[in-house]
């Protein structure tokens, strides 16, 4: 039987926001398991180059997704430079944090604001990448997309209702991609609660309610959340999941 890394050897993967948090530590499992990463940032270039410099054929590209143009951009720099893309994981996201009964200080620019990043450039990514993904999809090993969505998604919670309802239309596109796709490309999504990231760091409540009322009794580390999509990748066969990893805080 060949190891994953032999099979994944020259397949390409592409992480968005992978400078930090959960999107760099889905890049590095990922490169473990022997693909051939692309890192990528909206700003932080000598980071994002420095991790590409760590790993054998790695390569940083820098694109602020909230700009069409560079969002496009992107998908083509990557064709270019490899011929080729089997995994698309859209991580880049940005919140906003609004008590819930606020309603006037979630503004239209911020709905927008939400939306162009959390929503529309994840689906121009995959618009643009789609002829790719299909062209490197084998029956052993179909190309595979993962959205990071957010427990916030699934459940009526959330830092904000903005936030929320733009990871609740990721997760729908997820799904109804998922049967547009098929069977060249799978598209899941990994929803996960609470996770210690540079986004989260002065999230003292949320670390107090994941410690005192979760199963798991703590947050995720960005290393657990890139397992799972390592997990949703090496699958051949799951599509159209959402992963709610949460530790468990939805069942209580
Ligand atoms: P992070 O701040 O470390 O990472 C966010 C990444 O998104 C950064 O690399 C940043 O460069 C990128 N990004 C933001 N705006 C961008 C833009 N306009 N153009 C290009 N890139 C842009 O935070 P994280 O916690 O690792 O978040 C990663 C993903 O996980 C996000 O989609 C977030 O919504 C989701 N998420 C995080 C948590 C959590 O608790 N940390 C929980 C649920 C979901």
């Amino acid at each position: 039987m060949i190891s994953d890394q032999g099979k994944n050897s020259g397949r390409v993967a592409l992480i968005t926001g992978s400078t930090s948090g959960i999107g760099k530590a889905i890049a590095q499992q990922l490169a473990n398991d022997g693909f051939t990463v692309v890192f990528h940032s909206r700003s932080s270039v000598v980071e994002g180059q420095k991790l590409a410099g760590s790993i054998p054929n790695a390569s940083y590209i820098q694109a602020d997704l909230s700009d069409q143009v560079q969002t496009k951009r992107l998908i083509s720099k990557v064709i270019s430079l490899y011929g080729r893309l089997d995994v698309l994981v859209n991580n880049a996201g940005i919140n906003a944090v609004i008590p819930h009964n606020l309603l006037k200080d979630a503004t239209p620019e911020i709905w927008r604001n939400l939306y162009e990043v959390n929503v529309i450039a994840p689906w121009t990514l995959i618009a643009e990448a789609e002829q790719v993904l299909r062209s490197s999809s084998t029956r052993e090993c179909p190309s595979s997309i993962i959205n990071i969505s957010s427990h916030a998604g699934v459940r009526p919670k959330g830092a904000s209702i903005p936030y929320a309802a733009s990871k609740s239309a990721l997760n729908h596109v997820t799904q109804l991609l998922a049967l547009t796709l098929s069977p060249e490309i799978r598209v899941n999504a990994i929803a996960p609660g609470l996770v210690d990231t540079p986004m989260t760091e002065n999230w003292v409540e949320a670390h107090k309610l994941w410690k005192e009322k979760s199963p798991m009794k703590r947050g995720a580390k960005p290393g657990e959340i890139a397992h799972i999509a390592s997990m949703l990748v090496s699958s051949s066969y799951l599509t159209g999941e959402i992963i709610l990893s949460d530790g468990g805080l939805n069942l209580t």
